[in-house]
């Protein structure tokens, strides 16, 4: 008999953040295996562009303008998600902003901190609570499971010196998912972190497109390349499939093989 855990058909993902690199990269792929998928962001040009390409998968398709750190607009888009899609699977908190250009800590400003906490951990925050509510209720009804899955960064665990904030705002992530593993396990809700290396992205387009640190950094990654949305498409599957049923708490690394330098 086929082995078809991989087939997401009457499944629907969330993805905020999803009309960007590592976000576009996880919508398509779940798209193509069979999930509808809403994708949440800020901009609006981004969203059509990333709805457009997402609707040659052929599934039903969501875009929605949420900025993931205001409380009332999460409530608002995850609503009319479930309103229009029906159900939430999965859930991908993927929207995030770098901490910008690094800097000293001694000279971090309480504006620096707060911009990058609000999106990047309170976002998470707002995003998964909003999903594991709905995720509960259904297993209420008797329709048990989901997953939630936050994009982190290898900076949660390493020291991300002169970019503390930033690996503060990922670090938290790893920490709250953790607990939510445990927490809600007893719902049949699973919860996952994924720690991306360096992934070309429009986030990161300044610093790979700079010879010096390309040459600093490519050296180090044993894939010899950067990584791309694409590359986070098949784990994206995995972790809303019946494969990974029994696989929860985890930190994935995506790097190359950069951390093992
Ligand atoms: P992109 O800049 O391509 O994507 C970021 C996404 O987040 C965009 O879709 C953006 O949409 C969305 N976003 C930003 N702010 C908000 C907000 N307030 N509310 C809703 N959506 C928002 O970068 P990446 O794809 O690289 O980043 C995705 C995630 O991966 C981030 O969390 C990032 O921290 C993490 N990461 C990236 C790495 C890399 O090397 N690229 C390495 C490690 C982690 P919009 O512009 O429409 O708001």
């Amino acid at each position: 008999m086929a082995y078809t855990p991989f087939d997401l058909t009457g499944k629907v993902a969330l993805v905020t953040g999803g009309n960007g690199g590592i976000g576009l990269g996880m919508a398509e792929a779940l798209a193509q295996a069979g999930a509808d998928v809403a994708i949440w962001g800020t901009n609006p040009a981004k969203n059509a562009a990333a709805r457009a390409r997402l609707e040659a998968t052929g599934r039903r398709i969501l875009a929605l303008e949420c900025d993931v750190g205001e409380e009332d607009q999460v409530e608002a888009a995850f609503a009319e998600t479930v309103r229009v899609l029906g159900r939430v699977d999965g859930c991908f908190a993927n929207a995030g902003i770098s901490g910008g250009r690094s800097s000293p800590f001694l000279e971090r400003t309480k504006e620096q901190w707060d911009r990058v906490l609000r999106v990047n951990l309170t976002g998470a925050f707002l995003t998964f609570r909003a999903a594991a509510q709905h995720m509960k209720a259904r297993a209420d009804a008797g329709d048990k499971g989901g997953v939630l899955v936050g994009t982190a960064s290898l900076a949660a665990i390493e020291g991300a010196a002169r970019n503390e904030h930033y690996g503060a705002s990922k670090g938290g992530m790893v920490s709250m998912v953790r607990a939510l593993a445990v927490e809600l396990a007893r719902h049949g809700i699973r919860a996952h972190s994924i720690l991306p290396g360096w992934i070309e992205t429009d986030m990161t387009a300044r610093s790979v497109a700079d010879p010096k640190f390309a040459g600093n950094v490519l050296p180090r990654v044993p894939m010899r390349r950067w990584g791309n949305g694409g590359d986070f498409g098949g784990m994206a599957i995995y972790l809303m499939s019946s494969a990974s049923a029994f696989h929860t708490g985890d930190t994935l690394v995506i790097d190359g093989g950069y951390s093992l330098f």
